[in-house]
């Protein structure tokens, strides 16, 4: 932990990057660590990621994000956040195998451990509750506790996933007393939905399936449909989340078409079920009870595939 800022403290030119597909708390955690870093050791940093949600738009700082690398760029130190593989930076994976120095903080279980220092912590919520852990609390302001707190929020499903612990709810209470506006981050960043994405919402789960008596449930929506909404993929967040909640439903299975015959898949386990296993069998990752992976075939190709590892593991 000492080592990470005094790597920071020593660096002249810092970069940090987030996963493609920036969610609440690939963003929330890039911006608090910029912000951190800029008002603590006084630095100029870069922060690199792909386009996000608008629901995210007002955390400060948002509008300094770079969506490109200049390829020249040699950075001192370049630090990965809530990715467990290096190839999940996307882009800014460019500048991140460039850079003098590197360092990977995270939470996922499937981290592979590619930065030169590694700091992950499988067992927290969010990467935004394992930079509070190596924050110091009386730097904190209000705007970094904002960061923090919406990547908190995202990724326990608003306190309600297991990985919600006493330490993250008693880190939320630190945090809402620095200021923040807790309900308003939550409505405006996690429930608020436009009438599309609603409408998207509703065609997923009336085109849901059960399969295996019921344990799992299966969702999925193809490019025309996309495109008859006008909807992308930040358009879908919480179609899995409603999928998870249905009565009876061990796993929760929920696809994409991100081009012909190719699939992004999220998977959600309530119980017993091992999602992250499967979904690094299939090149993916996540956590035990939250996890991804991009899938190639037909729609009934990428069902059967999965849901075979899927029995397997009720069988057990
Ligand atoms: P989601 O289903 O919300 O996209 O992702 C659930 C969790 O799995 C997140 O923590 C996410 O970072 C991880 N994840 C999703 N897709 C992939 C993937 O393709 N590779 C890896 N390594 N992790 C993934
Ligand atoms: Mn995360």
């Amino acid at each position: 932990m000492e080592q990470i800022w005094k790597l920071i403290e020593a660096a002249d030119t810092i970069g940090i990057g987030g996963h493609i597909r920036p969610d609440g708390d690939c963003v929330g955690s890039c911006m608090a660590l910029y912000q951190y870093i800029r008002k603590v050791y006084e630095k100029n940093v870069h922060v690199y990621l792909e386009t996000f949600s608008d629901s995210f738009a007002f955390l400060k700082g948002i509008e300094k994000i770079e969506h490109d690398v200049e390829q020249e760029k040699v950075f001192d130190l370049f630090i990965s956040l809530d990715c467990g593989a290096a190839e999940r930076l996307g882009f800014s994976e460019y500048s991140f195998l460039k850079a003098k120095k590197t360092i990977n903080i995270d939470h996922h279980i499937s981290n592979e451990n590619f930065g030169m220092i590694n700091h992950v912590e499988a067992e927290a919520s969010s990467t935004c509750e394992v930079l509070f852990g190596l924050m110091e609390t009386d730097r904190i302001d209000k705007e970094i506790a904002e960061a923090l707190y919406l990547g908190i929020v995202h990724d326990t499903g608003v306190f309600k996933h297991s990985n919600t612990s006493r330490k993250t709810m008693e880190i939320a209470g630190d945090l809402i007393e620095k200021g923040i506006s807790s309900s308003k981050i939550i409505d405006e960043s996690f429930y608020q939905k436009t009438y599309m994405q609603n409408q998207v919402l509703g065609r997923c789960l009336l085109e849901s399936i059960m399969v295996l008596d019921g344990k799992c449930i299966v969702s999925c929506i193809n490019q025309k449909i996309m495109n008859f909404y006008n909807a992308s993929p930040k358009d879908l967040d919480g179609v899995i989340d409603q999928l998870r909640v249905t009565k009876g439903v061990e796993v929760a299975v929920f696809m994409y078409e991100l081009e012909n015959r190719i699939y992004k898949v999220s998977m959600r386990s309530n119980n017993d079920v091992d999602v992250s296993r499967i979904a690094q069998f299939f090149g993916g990752g996540g956590h035990v009870k939250a996890a991804g992976c991009t899938m190639n075939g037909s729609y009934y190709d990428v069902i059967n595939n999965l849901t075979e590892h899927i029995e397997n593991q009720l069988k057990k």
